[in-house]
């Protein structure tokens, strides 16, 4: 469903991703790990063209593009097969939150506001916000929000999410409701690349758990074999760090 050749990308005089492959298949939720630093919020924003990689090529379905050169209609074109939730929600303050999930529906797709309207109020009840729908952001606390920006992405049924640590701006005790609507849509069948840092996320819901470190894949596998019998030593050494 979705491949990444060979991502590369500086800023300057840091190099941050040395040549990243990178497979997802349907259905599939691929967690992303590692070292803070190594990459991997630049590898999920060079995937989405929220930032330029210096080289790279994705193929999303039928569509081929180099990551480095693509035209405005391809960009176009990949966005509307994916949907990000940001570590920070990235929410309109001055919009409600039905507002905030119609906005992309009405603006970028182009649906009718009823009926976007209707696909909003579907994707927040999906995250439990029923009774939210005309709160204003900073009524809200962080998971809720947060629970928002994965509604939206949700509601614009996308090919693929993809999470950029979708929990770290939390309070420890907000993690959970997040993780949980998460799972929900995993479950779901929802196709999801996620960078966290979230361990138990990782081992519980992802079908396959990439480790990066020092900007390349060092190794990748079903989460069992990943937790259990880490073949790399750089694994080893970052799961005696973090579990
Ligand atoms: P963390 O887990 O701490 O979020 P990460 O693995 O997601 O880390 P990135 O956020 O991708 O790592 O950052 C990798 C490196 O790239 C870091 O050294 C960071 O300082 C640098 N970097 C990221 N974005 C920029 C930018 N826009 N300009 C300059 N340097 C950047």
């Amino acid at each position: 469903m979705l491949e990444i050749q060979n991502i590369h990308k500086s800023f300057g005089e840091t190099t941050v991703l040395s040549g990243v492959d990178l497979q997802i298949g349907k259905g599939d939720v691929v967690v992303v790990l590692g070292p803070s630093g190594s990459g991997k919020t630049t590898l999920l924003r060079c995937i989405n063209f929220l930032e330029k990689a210096d080289k790279g090529e994705a193929i999303f379905g039928d569509i081929q593009v180099d990551l480095h050169q693509a035209s405005k209609k391809q960009i176009q074109a990949i966005r509307k097969r994916t949907a990000f939730v940001f570590q920070n929600y990235n929410l309109f303050n001055n919009k409600t939150v039905l507002e905030n999930v119609t906005e992309g529906l009405i603006i970028g797709r182009k649906i009718p506001k009823e009926k976007a309207i209707e696909i909003a109020k579907n994707a927040l009840n999906k995250v439990e916000l029923e009774d939210k729908y005309t709160a204003y952001p900073a009524e809200l606390s962080g998971g809720q929000q947060q629970r928002v920006g994965i509604a939206r992405a949700v509601a614009l049924s996308p090919d693929i999410i993809l999470f950029d640590e979708p929990t770290s701006a939390l309070d420890p005790e907000l993690v959970g409701e997040v993780l949980e609507v998460m799972k929900t849509i995993a479950k779901e069948g929802t196709t999801m690349l996620v960078v966290t840092h979230e361990m138990s996320f990782a081992k519980d819901v992802a079908n396959k758990v990439v480790f990066m470190d020092g900007g390349v894949v060092v190794e990748e596998g079903p989460p069992k074999e990943f937790f259990e019998n880490p073949k790399e030593e750089r694994t080893r050494k970052f799961l005696r760090r973090v579990l």
